[in-house]
């Protein structure tokens, strides 16, 4: 998700902070490449110039120019104008305490990802609100498509509204409406037709069975790798629906995040959900003050917790967070995490969601070396003592030579690991310095 934009600005926010003064002329060139490569992103160019004519209001200011840290200055505001430009610090992503049962609408074009993701959000439903819902397929168009999601459904343990062919749209919902009720499903998920692109009939049918269904959310389900066309499809549809939110597919093979970060700007719709993979657990809550983080390289180490405390004792998740917060990070707290890389699906997964793990990550390939790394690293930290997990400094060049032999590996593989927890720190304390993790506390308070 966003490499190549996270890459370019990473380069030129790197050496925005390597220089100890800026002059108001620094800050506008690096303003000219961070337009350069919001535009490469497929940026709406109204949104790319508006969010560049805000940070260089803010960066060319006295007070930041003349200050000790004005490379870290300007970077701060670049984040807060990201989130900002992402929507705002964090929606809430679905409300579902109405009266029951709470109808969602599922719209958007054939190909999206539609019913994929409705039954994505089915099984969040269930599995994180604990709620009981009901999944009905209205699409009477496409060859199948209830009969997909009736598979779906079984999959992720959600009732569907059994078929009856021909019975058409509006029909459909009324029915659904009527078996939620007797079924006292907290939440009815009706998965509206898609079409090819947006035409009449298909607007007037959504239409049609929002007037009868009164939902309480009506998502957009967008493809982000369609880019600025997904911008368009989403202004399309808010004229003619009021959308509480939109989510983006595919995510995980989206590069360029054009449509992410215009996406809010744009049509003032948030971004609710992203989907991140072809498997039924694969969508995840859009919080913007953590997308931003991933974006400018500084990893999302929330996320990455959350996802630690469901693979790894509560207690080591707390405990990690914790020292990560307060900048102390030994040993120890490194084979915990790599144990967790192990169990969480390796380097590539995480790579960018970990504050320097993408650098490493890149030197680690440039040397050949590959997710067995994780092993042998694990096998190293083995072999310290006590003393040296806790302090990594003491680590000379005889002992090097000691925990090499007894773990199997080079005195270069025990630099490389050093080198690596070193890149991790330092990573953590730009963020502190950041104004720290936001929300990290609230997850574990
Ligand atoms: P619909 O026509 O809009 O209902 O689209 P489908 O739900 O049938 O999805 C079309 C294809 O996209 C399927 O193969 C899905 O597995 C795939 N897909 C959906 N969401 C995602 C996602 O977030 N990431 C990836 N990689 N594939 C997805």
């Amino acid at each position: 998700m966003f490499d190549s934009l996270s890459d370019r600005l990473t380069g030129v926010f790197d050496r925005l902070r390597g220089r100890g003064a800026l002059g108001e002329q620094d800050v506008r060139d690096a303003m000219r490449e961070v337009r350069i490569a919001l535009l490469e992103a497929d940026v709406a160019l109204p949104v790319a110039r508006s969010f560049i004519d805000a940070v260089t209001e803010k960066a060319v200011g006295h007070s930041v120019l003349k200050s000790v840290t004005p490379g870290q200055q300007v970077v701060k505001i670049v984040n807060d104008e990201l989130i900002a430009m992402l929507g705002g610090e964090d929606a809430a992503p679905l409300d579902l305490d109405a009266k029951p049962p709470v109808v969602i609408m599922m719209v958007g074009l054939q190909g999206s990802g539609k019913t994929t993701t409705t039954a994505k959000l089915a099984r969040m439903i269930r599995e994180k609100h604990g709620k009981k819902a009901l999944m009905a397929s209205l699409d009477v168009n496409r060859p199948a498509a209830q009969e997909q999601l009736k598979v779906l459904g079984e999959q992720v343990d959600v009732s569907t509204l059994p078929i009856i062919t021909g019975q058409q749209p509006v029909d459909i919902a009324k029915r659904a409406m009527e078996s939620a009720r007797l079924q006292a499903a907290d939440v009815l998920l009706l998965d509206t037709a898609g079409r090819l692109h947006v035409d009449e009939a298909l607007m007037a049918e959504m239409k049609a069975v929002a007037s009868i269904s009164k939902p309480h959310e009506v998502l957009l389900v967008v493809d982000s790798l369609t880019g600025q066309d997904a911008v368009n499809v989403a202004q399309n549809f808010s004229e003619e629906i009021d959308l509480t939110g939109v989510i983006l597919t595919r995510m995980d093979g989206d590069a360029r995040g054009g449509a992410a970060l215009s996406m809010r700007a744009v049509t003032g719709k948030p971004i609710k959900f992203a989907g991140t993979g072809e498997k039924l657990d694969a969508l995840e809550a859009f919080h913007p003050s953590r997308v931003a983080n991933r974006i400018l390289g500084m990893g999302d180490v929330v996320s990455l917790v959350e996802r630690a405390a469901q693979v790894v004792e509560k207690e080591d998740a707390d405990r990690m967070a914790e020292r990560m917060m307060k900048g102390q990070f030994d040993m120890n707290d490194l084979r915990t995490q790599l144990r967790q890389m192990q169990n969480m699906g390796g380097l590539g997964m995480l790579a960018g969601m970990l504050p320097g793990m993408k650098k490493a990550k890149a030197a680690m390939q440039q040397s050949g070396m590959d997710d067995n790394v994780l092993v042998r690293m694990d096998a190293i930290i083995g072999s310290m003592t006590a003393k040296e997990r806790a302090n990594p400094a003491l680590l000379n060049a005889k002992r090097k030579r000691r925990v090499a032999a007894g773990s199997g590996t080079q005195v270069q593989d025990i630099n490389r690991l050093l080198k690596m927890h070193q890149e991790m720190g330092k990573a953590m304390k730009q963020i502190k310095k950041m104004g720290g993790l936001k929300g990290l506390g609230a997850l574990f308070g």
